[in-house]
């Protein structure tokens, strides 16, 4: 059964018209859940009761619990640990960045788009545990509207930005990561540009993306100058060769005018090296891009270490001196194991969970 984030507003609007009601009705309802926030049908008091008993029976809210909280200690940065319908586990990322160092005080969610993860990244806490399922539009909404409620009711800043770096490959799941793309700019309003959608390297989705109707951010996860070190890092890399992958970036960037954001997590003694960085910078010679260099979140495999900050910084110097522009990512959470998958690994089984609604603020941690 599809849940109400699943349905754009003219496929709320029919469904609505099917239950008997006229097409207002929809709209009404399309602006408690995007504007207003709802969580439920019971809060849209001008709507007959009959028919919001019809929608809470016919078209559901999604059903995501938060079965366990993590926050940083400076309070930026919160992690949820979600319990979906079926029991599956997915995790989702609130990131504040601090006004004094962000002139846009940005309110960034980090969703999860599949609950797991097919594409093998060795460094990776969900690459490891494997796939579970896809996770529908309103499954992916629905994590970013729990946070938007949680900062409504705490006072806090409006998310201003999404993110698509959680669990799973969003490009694997298209048609639902490109719904909820669509949810979040029709329905609260995020602009385009406030969207990016992050992938390992799948050409067909980033061709989509190049054509696509709202021109959302690109970020490529390449975390190798090379084909051969990829396949290493990357269990499906063999899929895509990296030739093919910086084409389509560029396609990307000549349809979209946009840079894309080139991800490269740096491993100690794996690619940190800086003929690694000048090949880098070879690879991606005249592409409109800009590389985040991350150093590697602690995993649980001890061989995967990130690199002394000295060599780090040396890594960036060299694609600065080639003219790549270049920052080292601000480490946001890293005690909060806020990257992917590294929360659900350290959660117990489901019959230790508590567990509250989604929409309730004050989630358990
Ligand atoms: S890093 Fe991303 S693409 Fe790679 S396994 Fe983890 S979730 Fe999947």
């Amino acid at each position: 059964m599809p849940s109400l984030y699943d349905l754009s507003l003219p496929e709320l609007e029919a469904r609505v018209v099917a239950l008997g009601a006229p097409a207002y009705r929809a709209r009404q309802v399309w602006h408690w859940a995007y504007t207003r926030l709802a969580a439920s049908y019971e809060e849209m008091g001008n709507l007959p009761h009959a028919l919001r008993a019809r929608l809470a029976e016919t078209l559901p809210f999604p059903d995501a619990r938060v079965v366990r909280t993590a926050a940083s200690e400076d309070g930026l940065t919160r992690k949820h640990l979600l319990r979906l319908h079926d029991g599956v586990r997915i995790e989702t990322v609130l990131m504040l960045y601090d006004p004094r160092s962000d002139a846009r005080g940005r309110a960034t969610v980090c969703v999860s788009s599949q609950a797991g993860c097919a594409m093998g990244c060795l460094f990776c806490a969900t690459g490891q545990a494997g796939f579970q399922r896809n996770l529908t539009t309103g499954e992916i909404v629905a994590q970013v509207l729990g946070f938007a409620r949680e900062q409504r009711d705490a006072g806090g800043r409006p998310i201003t930005n999404v993110v698509f770096m959680g669990m799973g490959e969003p490009m694997a799941n298209y048609a639902a990561a490109w719904g909820a793309v669509e949810r979040l700019h029709d329905g609260l309003g995020l602009g385009a540009r406030h969207i990016t959608i992050s992938t390992v390297g799948h050409v067909p989705g980033i061709r989509r993306l190049a054509e696509a109707r709202l021109p959302v951010g690109l970020a490529v996860s390449l975390h190798a100058p090379d084909q051969g070190l990829r396949e290493r890092l990357i269990a499906t890399a063999h899929r895509y060769p990296l030739d093919e992958i910086l084409d389509a970036c560029r396609i990307y960037t000549e349809r979209t005018r946009r840079r894309v954001t080139v991800e490269y997590c740096l491993m100690a003694g794996v690619n940190d090296d800086p003929a690694q960085a000048r090949a880098l910078a070879a690879a991606l010679k005249g592409m409109l891009c800009h590389v985040n260099l991350i150093p590697v979140n602690p995993t649980p495999d001890a061989s995967i270490r990130r690199p002394p900050r000295a060599r780090t910084l040396a890594f960036q110097r060299e694609l600065a001196a080639r003219g790549v522009p270049c920052t080292v990512r601000v480490e946001k959470g890293v005690e909060i194991a806020a990257a992917c998958g590294q929360l659900a690994a350290r959660t117990p089984t489901p019959r230790d969970e508590r567990s509250v609604p989604v929409s309730i603020a004050g989630a358990v941690s």
